[in-house]
């Protein structure tokens, strides 16, 4: 069987710990005997980060701007603790998705990978919920104050030409708490774009739900952009079949729980930080859920959302065998082949993603599974535990099927 050729690079970034070994064996089992492929490749390990002063960040998402796809492995954000575990480290670098999403001005979309031996607690969820977070602003960039005495605090805003506007937020007769939070019209707007693009790019509807009745400039606001916005897309959405929805944030939490899933919730900063968690805990597994991060022309990055899986890297590092979950690292290198598929005109390479992810699915579906899912089918049905790399070796087979 000759192997499915590429024509643009996609812009790899490995990462660390156990996720950077999984990373290696998808490549060598599932992908390079498949696949001649084609990535520029930066290594954004944490000894990499550090000996290039992070540069290598950077660099990385600025060739994902240049390339239009990446595809990236888990990396360490950073701490105190972690100063000590590597003492060459020389200074506490940010995070990388962070430096990624600020320069490719992106929205990062969550959604979960789901198989049919695994229900979600909402029985009626047969389909996956993606949800948007914008993640710029409002209470995450806020200041917060206290008083203790009686008085009236005011809110000014003092342009640069000088003109000034004061509203009286409160008077108080005794201590109090005061809160002053923002947006910018241009962060909503990017996120507006990027939320109309990933509908259109995965063919879904778009929900977006703030509390403009209560917040009417500010969450008025949002709702307004987002519209502005609709009218660049309503033709595409028209022809694809699919629709734009607002509704306010209780009534979309109302609505959530009783559909059967399969749309976009783009939701603010705080919203998305907690419906996050919800939606995903609901699905089952961090190990399951996947995170795309989309800039407003488009340029896309795909990751898994869980972390580097540290507790089972020092077990491999004593020689053990661990059974850690590579699903949602797949399905990045999955998501972002088919796109530079679609944006290349390779049907070939599209068609190798989707076998890709029907063998992975179908491997659980036949009872062949990661540890942590094992607790999660079904009664009834198969399920055995296996280690990461005779789950990628079954995987592999199924492929081999599906492919020839
Ligand atoms: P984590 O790596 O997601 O792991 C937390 C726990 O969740 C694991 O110990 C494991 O539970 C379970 N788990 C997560 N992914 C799994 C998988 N694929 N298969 C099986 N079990 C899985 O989160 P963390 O321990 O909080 O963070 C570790 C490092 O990752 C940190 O340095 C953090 O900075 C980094 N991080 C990176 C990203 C990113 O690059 N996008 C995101 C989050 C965190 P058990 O131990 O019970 O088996
Ligand atoms: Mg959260």
């Amino acid at each position: 069987m000759s192997k499915i050729r590429m024509t643009t690079p996609l812009v790899e970034m490995d990462g660390d710990e156990m996720t950077r070994i999984l990373w290696q064996m998808i490549k060598d089992i599932l992908i390079l005997p498949f696949v001649d492929l084609h990535t520029e490749y930066y290594d954004l390990g944490l000894l990499s980060r550090n000996a290039t002063a992070d540069q290598i960040t950077i660099d990385s998402a600025l060739a994902t701007r240049k390339y239009g796809v990446a595809v990236k492995c888990a990396t360490i954000t950073p701490n105190r603790q972690r100063m000590e575990e590597y003492p060459e480290l020389t200074e506490m670098w940010k995070s990388p998705n962070g430096t990624i999403r600020s320069i490719l001005d992106g929205t990062v979309f969550r959604a979960p990978i789901t198989v049919p031996s695994i229900r979600p607690v909402v029985k009626n969820w047969v389909k996956p919920i993606t949800i948007a977070r914008h993640a710029y602003g409002d209470v995450y960039r806020s200041v917060d104050l206290r008083t203790d005495e009686p008085g009236e605090c005011h809110l000014t805003f003092t342009g640069a030409s000088g003109k000034k506007q004061t509203l009286l937020v409160q008077k108080v007769n005794g201590p109090a708490i005061w809160q002053g939070a923002h947006n910018t019209e241009a962060s909503i707007r990017s996120f507006a774009k990027s939320c109309f693009q990933y509908a259109v790019d995965t063919r879904q509807d778009l929900w977006f739900s703030t509390k403009d009745t209560i917040a009417k400039i500010y969450d008025g606001e949002f709702r307004m952009v987002f519209e502005q916005e609709y009218e660049n897309y309503r033709e595409k959405f028209a022809e694809l079949g699919i629709t734009y929805f607002y509704t306010l944030i209780d009534d979309a939490v109302a609505r959530v729980i009783r559909s059967e899933g399969g749309y976009i919730w783009a939701c603010k900063n705080y919203d998305g930080d907690v419906m996050s968690d919800m939606v995903s805990t609901a699905f089952g597994s961090l190990a399951m859920m996947t995170s795309v991060l989309v800039a407003p022309d488009g340029t896309t990055e795909y990751e898994a959302a869980h972390g580097t899986v540290t507790r089972h890297y020092y077990k491999y590092l004593k020689g053990e065998k661990t059974s850690t979950n590579p699903i949602a690292t797949i399905f990045a290198w999955s998501g972002a082949l088919n796109k530079r598929g679609e944006l290349d005109h390779l049907p070939e390479l599209q068609a190798f993603a989707k076998a890709l992810e029907k063998a992975s699915l179908q491997t659980i579906t036949d009872g062949i599974m990661t540890k942590d899912l094992v607790a999660l089918v079904e009664p009834g049905l198969p399920a055995q535990a296996v280690d990461s790399e005779e789950f990628m070796q079954a995987i592999a087979e199924r492929l081999q099927k599906l492919l020839s």
